[in-house]
């Protein structure tokens, strides 16, 4: 049952899409781009890259949490924790994990030159959601991920259940639409809404430095990283993509090997 819903993550993924951009097509929220279509076909090429980079990371995923399953490797494991506690716990584990390897992307300079081009669109919409450099899809999805399960003996089961969490969210979290304030306000508690990561992408590096976190906001809570702020009050983007001809999917392939004017990367 469950190992069904890893095999339909790429269809949930297309469908939560599709319905976003619809959406967000009738009733948008944010001002859209000036050039709507242009910026929607860059991320559009943007976001296959990252697709099928995403897939090959998966694949290695996978074998590596079979790997890890099998040796009985990690603290839960040396433990003797419980298969139910170890799917609730490992869920939660692996948000954490990724808040830090999320932190660690906008602290370490080298990371950041990857992370920014998520960073650097100016226009968020459904097209948004997966406009990521392929090297940092390799950091987020791969790397913090295997570290979190050979560490904590997370199992599968917590693995693809949170992979399918984290891509139903994914989507609407960047896309311009907007929850009722009263559904924002209650579901914040517990899960990332759209109000609470859009707040991510503003270009005021004290808000972009906060709501690190892709699931859960236990993590930014607890550790007092978030801010109080309206979507509709943000300016959205990187100083230094200020330029259309930055927005195009070579420049920014490119941009980590970059000396860009202003900003560069952050301390
Ligand atoms: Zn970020």
């Amino acid at each position: 049952m469950i190992e069904k819903l890893a095999d339909l993550q790429p269809i949930m993924l297309l469908v939560m899409l599709v319905l976003m951009y619809s959406i967000e097509s009738v009733w948008p929220y944010l001002r859209r781009p000036v050039n709507r279509w242009r910026h929607d076909w860059r991320n559009f090429v943007v976001s296959i890259i990252s697709f099928v980079v995403n897939g090959f990371i998966g694949l290695g995923v996978v074998t590596f949490v079979q790997q890890t399953e099998m040796s009985r490797w990690g603290v839960m494991n040396l433990l003797g924790v419980g298969d139910g506690v170890k799917i609730v716990l490992g869920v939660l584990l692996l948000d954490l994990a990724d808040y830090v390897s999320h932190n660690l992307q906008h602290r370490i300079a080298f990371l950041w030159l990857f992370h920014r081009v998520h960073h650097s669109d100016p226009n968020l919409n459904a097209t948004s959601s997966l406009r990521f450099h392929p090297v940092d899809v390799v950091v987020a999805q791969g790397v913090a991920m295997c570290v979190a399960v050979l560490v904590f003996g997370i199992p599968m089961v917590a693995v693809i259940i949170y992979g399918t969490l984290g891509l139903l969210l994914l989507v609407p979290q960047h896309s311009n639409f907007r929850m009722p304030d009263w559904v924002e306000r209650y579901v914040s508690w517990v899960f990332v809404t759209p109000g609470w990561h859009k707040i991510h992408h503003s270009s005021d590096q004290r808000q972009t430095d906060s709501h690190f976190c892709d699931v859960f906001t236990f993590w930014d809570r607890i550790f007092g990283t978030w801010h109080r702020v309206k979507p509709d009050e943000i300016k959205y983007g990187l100083e230094e993509f200020g330029e259309d001809r930055q927005h195009r999917v070579g420049y920014l392939m490119l941009s980590p090997f970059k000396k860009l004017r202003a900003g560069g990367p952050r301390k």
